[in-house]
């Protein structure tokens, strides 16, 4: 599995959202883990918006410790 990050948005707010893009796997909607897009609380609706999300399953979290992402990181896992 190869791991890419790119920035998507620039901005230096503090992350408080990982917004989780899930593909169908085995018949499950949250079968795999295809990308996280991490957002602060401003720019999180704007960011669930963005293309690297179109088809999958999306689920908002919320950091149990603080995250070290930046707002606007898109992780790709594939
Ligand atoms: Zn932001």
């Amino acid at each position: 599995m190869a791991i890419t990050f790119t920035d998507v948005h620039d901005c230096a707010e503090t992350t408080v959202y990982r917004i989780e893009g899930y593909n169908l796997r085995d018949g499950l909607a949250h079968g795999s883990l295809d990308v996280a897009l991490y957002a602060c609380d401003a720019h999180r609706g704007q960011l669930r918006e963005h293309g690297a999300l179109n088809g999958l399953t999306i689920h908002t979290a919320r950091p149990v410790g603080a995250f070290t992402s930046s707002c606007g990181e898109l992780v790709t896992y594939q």
